[in-house]
């Protein structure tokens, strides 16, 4: 058992509310099966005496917070980051398609994965939901170094069987054969989960669909993930190529991927009927502001994905998104959800932005009480943040009288310099 003082982020599980101590403890130890957990979590003065002889680590000066949660980045997309393009079907055609061709390569997987969970720690991030490539040595390398770290962490093999250029494109009986072999591999194995994952509707068979739902409902309790609206092309194509369908979102739906523990990305063309079906269906969007406004997709609306009971949460979306920081993904959370023009702008408050990228996000995946937040019980995944880290952040939050505003200067000022460490499994 260890415990820490600090100041302490969590939140409310039902409300999502922010909980704050200024002078808080975080006592982490194994639960009845071994495995790190959060055993206590409040006041440093209400919890201590029930602690003797527990090793205390004075971090008073440090704000320790759930570890971030991101619900959708493509971790072979590492060195597209900042690739220079004319919207989302250029990029993929210029950039993302030629660089995952090169994940057939065992080694090359293996050396990208390290790096990327590298990038991960260094910002804190503890949980991602992250699409591999079509080929099956890209799951693996991600699955085995996932373990090796301890982490919570849940990919998949892209199914994409047409207009797909040769070395990503799949053949569909084989694609849907990897990806049960991948469900029976490692969904399940110590924290790690499998997601079926068709890139987008577009470069999928009806054929391919078909199949990845009746998987899907054959292993209710793996994810799904994808992407749906992200821009206007992209909406029109799958409606050309999909004309029975509703709409973009009822393609999914059509073929079974709309349930609990579907997963998609951006979420930003839908229809108020889209919404309804999504909330209904228990089907979650990763925003991706970072994404969204590098390849000028639009803006999620997040007033209407309240009014609908959607639920969501935040994602970088690299390499479509420019940063594997948390703190910039919520500050373009907040630039998206400002934007009056196209929908109704709102301003999100700090507790807010942090919830969609901590528990929210965790809610979002199915994985309340699981990850996300620092109530007892909860896995021992964790960050402390310096809120010194920089001259301007540490004159910026000194200056802070309230805790929505030593969030919001460590969201507007903060970057990977403010994360002096990132605790996964209690290590
Ligand atoms: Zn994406």
């Amino acid at each position: 058992m260890k415990a820490y003082r600090a100041r302490l982020l969590r939140f409310d599980e039902d409300s999502g509310a922010p909980q704050f101590d200024e002078d808080g403890l975080l006592v982490v130890g194994p639960d009845a099966t071994g495995r790190p957990v959060v055993r206590a979590a409040g006041a440093h003065g209400a919890l201590i005496d029930r602690f003797p002889g527990v090793a205390v680590e004075d971090l008073r000066d440090q704000l320790i917070a759930p570890g971030f949660v991101d619900m959708h980045i493509h971790y072979p997309q590492t060195d597209v980051i900042g690739a220079p393009a004319a919207g989302l079907l250029p990029w993929l055609e210029h950039y993302t398609f030629p660089h995952e061709s090169r994940f057939h390569d065992p080694a090359h997987a293996r050396e990208v994965a390290r790096f990327f969970f590298d990038e991960l720690a260094r910002h804190g991030v503890t949980t991602a939901l992250t699409f591999a490539t079509s080929h099956p040595a890209s799951v693996d390398a991600a699955f085995e170094e996932a373990r090796a770290r301890g982490l919570r962490f849940i990919t998949g093999k892209v199914l994409q069987d047409r207009h797909s250029p040769d070395g990503v494109r799949d053949e569909t009986e084989q694609s849907l054969v990897d990806t049960e072999a991948g469900i029976r591999r490692w969904h399940g194995v110590d924290r790690l989960g499998y997601a079926i994952t068709p890139r987008f509707a577009p470069t999928s068979t009806p054929a391919q669909l078909r199949g990845a739902g009746e998987l899907a409902a054959k292993y209710p309790d793996v994810w799904i993930q994808s992407h749906v609206a992200e821009n206007r092309d992209e909406v029109r194509w799958a409606a050309e190529l999909f004309p029975q369908s509703r709409s973009y979102l009822g393609v999914y739906e059509d073929f079974g991927l709309l349930r609990e523990r579907a997963v998609y990305a951006h979420c930003i063309h839908l229809s108020t009927a889209d919404r309804e079906r999504m909330a209904a269906a228990g089907a979650v969007a990763a925003v991706s502001p970072t994404s969204n406004l590098f390849l000028g997709s639009g803006f999620f609306d997040y007033q209407a994905a309240d009014a609908a009971g959607m639920r969501y949460g935040l994602a970088s979306d690299v390499g479509g998104g420019t940063s594997f920081s948390p703190f910039r993904t919520m500050l373009a959370a907040y630039t998206v959800g400002r934007e009056g023009q196209t929908k109704p702008g709102l301003s999100l408050t700090p507790g807010q932005l942090w919830w969609q990228h901590t528990a929210g996000a965790a809610r979002a995946l199915g994985l309340q009480g699981v990850v996300g937040n620092l109530q007892p019980g909860h896995e021992a995944d964790f960050v402390v943040l310096d809120p010194k880290a920089t001259p301007l952040l540490a004159r910026k939050t000194a200056q802070a009288s309230s805790l929505d505003e030593l969030l919001f200067a460590l969201i507007v000022l903060g970057d990977d310099r403010a994360v002096a460490r990132t605790v996964v499994n209690g290590r």
